[in-house]
Order: structure tokens, then C-alpha cells, then sequence
């Protein structure tokens, strides 16, 4: 699968810039393992520089720790172990010494539209993956605030910037508005929708962002390095160092410098903050911000061409996603298998609320105006025959 192409436009995937593969080239050549500041310290400064530039690019509080890891899933974990451990710890709980089990009961309330990794997550921690509150969404897949019950004792919000069909965001500021100084923990799985944050014309999207207590994102999405690189950013370092810090008498873990393994799950690890410094380092502030708009604008061509053929768009396109139909379910399933075929661009299915669709994503780096063009065309072509 063509998945470094320009018109690969499948799932939510991003291609690799070139000075990514690179660094990723060069990393693996050093092969540092990047768990222990004082055995490597080179690569554990460039994860903790990399941090404080992402924060800055994400418009995050700077007090943020960071965890570099092999994806959102695993972000998602490991800012949901911090949360457990933050909401347990505060009714007298040590969750790391003494388990789930007799713990006093955790309330976790996600959107009807969570990723199914965030659900996954949940229950790797023991907290379950249906012994969940489910909140309504409205059309475009945002948890609607009004249907938050009165929250009170233990308790986890998961939210979302990014709906993987729509691209939509959940009211991340409102959500936090609301439940403000009841102790309740909100997290944001942001796996490619946080990125918003780094273009000033999604601002209004991304309103309160910074009001959350944690947030799980790729890099091998949007900002296009290669695999595997995800990210959680949490608040409290604490409860993050809580969750994850391993000691042993043969591990020197004093530092000056922030000791990686102290933040994530694994213990020997590549150095996968090299490719993130690299693309930070490449494209500065503006550089993510100009990617990020230019995916957006695509996305609106799609659409807006796609649109004036005579398709259906069913999502708004606030995002990189669009989905379109071509009538019924049969058909547009049949546009999707001759499109796969024919081999211009390729785009996946999906049913959204009840409609098949297909799902284009415009995540990568390498894509030109030229090859929506060429995309929509190749389209077009295949709804008419
Ligand atoms: C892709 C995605 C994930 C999972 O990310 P991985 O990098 O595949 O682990 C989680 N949440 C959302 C919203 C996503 O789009």
C-alpha cells in the first residue's frame, strides 16, 4: 500500500518528511536506547527540547510532562494511569502500591463517539471497557455539554478533538467550564484534532484546549514522521511520574536532565524524540502551522469540488475529513472498490450515523492541489460508470 504517497488518503495516516526519515535513519544507526538520561544523555535532551516545542506549538501549559511513545493508544494509557492514579490519590488511594481492587469506585464518562482505543485503554487499567457513562453526541459526533450528569467523587472524562470521520472536536473549554473544581479529571484524545491547535484559523475549535487536566496525540499523523511515534502530554508530572517510574539499584535515574523512562510505560525504547525534534526543528511554528492549514484547505477543495459533481458531503468540514456518499449504501460502496481498483488516490468506507460513506483524510505532508484535482477526477470517474 502506497501509504507515503500523495494520494493516499486511508484512515488518518500522514506521510514521513523527508528530513524525518533522516533523523529516523540516523537514530537507528546510533541506536540509543533513550530509557535513562545519564546512559544517553544526548538523545534524552533532545526528547525533553522536542517536549518543550510541541507544548509551545500545541499551545499547552509549559508545566506539561510529556511521554514519547509508539502511538496514541499508548498515549491514551498512559494518561489515563496517570488520571487513575490522581483521582484515586486524592480520597487516600494508592492505585500503583494496593490495585483496583477495594478501591474506591471510579466514575468514567466518555462520548458515544470515543475511540475505541480510549475504550481499549480503559479497560487495560482496570477500569473497564463498557463500565463506562455514555454522553450523547450531536451530529457531527461532539459529545453534547448539556447531557454532563452532576459529577462528584473518582471521576475520568474522556474527551476528543478529532472525530476519525468527521474531524469534529468535543467542547473541550465548555466541558471544562462546567466541571471545574469538582476534582474530576478531563483528558482529550487528540490524536490528529490537536493539531488544530498549531493553526490560528482552527482557534475557535480549539477554545479551552488548555483546560484539561491530560491529552494523548500522534506525530505519525500530523505531523507526518515516521512510525511509531505518539505522544500524552498530563499537568501534573506527578501523577504521570506516579504511574510509570520504575526503580532499581541498577538503573541510575538522578538527573538534571528529565529521564525518559520515568514517563512511559517501556523501559529500553528507541530514541523517537529524534524525529519529532527534527520536524519541529524543520519547520518551526509556522511550518506546522502552514502543513496544518494546508491539509484543512484541501479538505475544503475535496469537498467543495466532490460537491459541485453532484456528490453528498454528510460531515462539515472543519478539518481534514471529509466523507461523501453517492447515493445509497450499495453504490457508494461500489465507488470505493472501483476507486481502490483504478489506483489514482485511495480512500476507505465507513458508516456514519447510518449512512455508508467514503473517508477521506488529508494528512500528508507530500499533497498537492494538483493531486485533490487529480483525485477528484479519478472519482467522478469511477460514480460514472
Ligand atoms: C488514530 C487514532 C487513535 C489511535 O492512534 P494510534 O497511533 O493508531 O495508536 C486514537 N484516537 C484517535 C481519535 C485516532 O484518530
Amino acid at each position: 500500500m502506497a501509504m507515503a504517497g500523495s494520494r493516499f488518503f486511508g484512515f488518518v495516516i500522514g506521510g514521513s518528511l523527508p528530513v524525518t526519515l533522516g533523523a529516523n535513519w540516523l537514530a537507528g544507526a546510533w541506536d540509543q536506547n533513550a530509557a535513562i538520561a545519564r546512559a544517553t544523555p544526548g538523545v534524552a535532551i533532545v526528547e525533553q527540547v522536542a517536549l518543550r516545542w510541541l507544548l509551545d506549538v500545541l499551545r499547552l501549559p509549559p508545566v506539561c510532562a510529556g511521554a514519547f511513545v509508539t502511538g496514541a493508544t499508548v498515549a491514551n494509557l498512559c494518561a489515563l494511569a496517570a488520571a487513575r492514579h490522581a483521582v484515586l490519590e486524592r480520597v487516600g488511594w494508592s492505585v500503583e502500591a494496593d490495585g483496583l481492587f477495594g478501591a474506591p469506585p471510579v466514575t468514567v464518562i466518555v462520548g458515544a463517539e470515543a475511540h475505541p482505543s480510549v475504550t481499549k485503554s480503559l479497560g487495560l487499567l482496570g477500569l473497564g471497557r463498557t463500565r463506562v457513562v455514555k454522553i450523547p453526541v450531536d451530529g457531527q459526533g461532539r459529545m453534547i455539554a448539556g447531557q454532563l450528569p452532576a459529577v462528584s467523587g473518582p471521576t475520568i472524562i474522556c474527551l476528543q478533538a478529532g472525530n476519525v470521520n468527521t474531524g469534529a472536536l468535543d467542547p473541550v473549554g465548555e466541558i471544562c467550564g462546567r466541571v471545574r473544581g469538582t476534582g474530576a479529571w478531563v483528558h482529550v484524545d487528540g490524536a490528529f484534532g490537536l493539531w488544530a491547535a498549531a493553526a490560528p484559523s482552527r482557534a475557535t475549535l480549539v477554545a479551552g484546549m488548555d483546560l484539561a487536566d491530560s491529552w494523548a496525540t500522534d506525530a505519525h499523523k500530523w505531523l507526518n514522521v515516521p512510525y511509531d511515534c505518539g505522544l500524552a502530554f498530563v499537568r501534573d508530572s506527578h501523577a504521570l511520574q506516579a504511574a510509570m517510574a520504575i526503580t532499581a539499584e541498577y538503573l541510575p535515574t538522578q538527573s538534571d536532565v528529565r529521564n525518559p523512562c520515568d514517563f512511559t510505560p517501556e523501559l529500553s525504547r528507541r530514541a523517537r524524540g529524534v524525529e519529532v525534534w527534527a520536524a519541529l526543528r524543520t519547520l518551526g511554528r509556522a511550518g506546522v502551522a502552514e502543513l496544518i492549514e494546508r491539509n484543512c484547505a484541501q479538505a475544503r477543495r475535496f469537498a467543495g469540488k466532490l460537491s459541485a459533481a453532484g456528490f453528498e458531503i454528510l460531515n462539515d468540514v472543519v478539518l481534514n475529513q471529509v466523507l461523501v456518499a453517492f447515493g445509497d449504501a450499495e453504490k457508494t460502496k461500489r465507488v470505493i472498490q472501483a476507486l481502490q481498483a483504478e489506483g489514482t488516490c485511495w480512500a476507505g468506507v465507513t458508516v456514519w450515523q447510518g449512512r455508508t460513506a467514503m473517508r477521506i483524510s488529508v494528512s500528508s505532508w507530500a499533497t498537492t492541489e494538483a493531486d485533490v484535482d487529480r483525485s477528484v477526477e479519478a472519482i467522478r470517474r469511477c460514480a460514472q460508470r
